[in-house]
């Protein structure tokens, strides 16, 4: 719940929030930006491929992780032609631990359909980019205004807090209801023409300037027309959003051997890492069967894991149609979870027993 703030001070508040007006946004911020935008290899191209690629694998993740992630796969999938003609296999591997896997099969998919359906070209639209897989309002306003330079908002984490204490926005964000002050507001200011740079600007005034913790107020372009930092809340905006606790998780991964190679399963519809490689689990038990090689801690969607890695031979009639034998040399061409290539380095490193 946010903090309860009387109706004459809200109003006032409110009328502040107004007076941040568009052109005293835009001049300085863009002026800002021309001189201390960052380098990023997506940067510097209006195709809307390479935006994108980039925006989706933004989402979630950190820009310096990304950088790599980026460039290795625009070199192996340089076109949405190239990237829909792959095998799902190899845009997994190449995606492999940049995590949230669904975003690459989404990518996946909205390549075939751009393919099939609109010749490789992207719909130059919100409403037409939102139909295609696993691109929502924010992937779409980022594509839109920075490759067609249409008039589109934007809001992701460095913009909505930019955005939230320009206003002097104090309820807390995040989710539709949450964020849907954030988008009105990014409505108002975003230009009619450069939107593309606007956008780009806001986020990375949030990424160097207007950081979580102590915001570099002093070296802010927008420090006169920013009511957070006039009134004294930048460190109270944004209002913070109620922590959800981890859930612990024991499980024990089992490395089950026959002739020399090991077995490894498909996680399916719906499980962590859909589509990927990992090795089976079973419950955690206090004395597993077999011989312990390690173990593997990750933590995934609020969950806190802690695995432990038994190695045993295979029971006759072991493995099923979700199931692989593989030699641990074919490991490293596979898409494995990160847990599960981490347990392949036990296997790697330990040798077949
Ligand atoms: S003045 Fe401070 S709080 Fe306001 S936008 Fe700039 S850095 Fe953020």
């Amino acid at each position: 719940m946010g903090r309860q703030v009387p109706a004459q001070k809200r109003r006032r508040r409110d009328r502040a929030a107004a007076s941040v007006a568009p052109p005293a946004i835009a001049r300085p911020l863009l002026k800002w930006y021309a001189r201390a935008k960052r380098d990023l290899p997506w940067r510097g191209s209006a195709d809307p491929y390479r935006v994108w690629v980039s925006e989706i694998m933004l989402q979630q993740t950190q820009v310096e992780r990304v950088r790599e992630y980026f460039v290795r796969f625009v070199e192996r999938f340089p076109t949405v032609h190239e990237l829909a003609a792959a095998r799902e296999h190899d845009v997994l591997r190449r995606w492999e631990g940049l995590g949230y896997y669904r975003r690459a099969r989404q990518l996946h998919a909205a390549a075939r359909r751009l393919v099939a359906d609109h010749d490789g070209e992207f719909p130059r639209t919100v409403a037409g980019l939102m139909a295609l897989p696993g691109i929502g309002r924010y992937t779409a306003g980022a594509i839109a205004s920075i490759a067609f330079d249409v008039s589109a908002p934007i809001v992701e984490a460095n913009s909505r807090r930019v955005f939230a204490r320009l206003v002097g926005h104090d309820r807390p964000l995040g989710g539709t209801a949450g964020d849907e002050p954030i988008w009105e507001v990014a409505e108002r200011l975003v230009p009619r023409r450069g939107a593309g740079r606007f956008n780009q600007a806001v986020m990375d005034l949030g990424a160097m300037i207007c950081t979580p913790d102590r915001p570099l107020c002093s070296r802010c372009p927008l420090a006169d027309v920013c009511v957070a930092h006039r009134t004294g809340r930048t460190a109270a905006i944004p209002a913070a959003a109620p922590r959800r606790t981890a859930t612990i998780v024991r499980e024990t991964a089992v490395v089950m051997w026959r002739g020399g190679r090991v077995l490894i399963e498909r996680r399916g519809a719906g499980e962590w890492w859909e589509g990927l490689w990992d090795f089976p689990r079973e419950p955690h038990a206090a004395r597993s069967r077999g011989s312990r090689l390690g173990m593997v801690s990750y933590t995934v969607t609020h969950h806190k894991v802690t695995c432990t890695v038994v190695a045993r031979a295979a029971a006759a009639g072991a493995g099923s149609a979700a199931q692989r034998w593989v030699t641990p040399r074919q490991l490293a061409a596979l898409p494995l979870s990160s847990p599960g290539r981490r347990i392949a380095k036990l296997v790697v490193s330990s040798g077949s027993p």
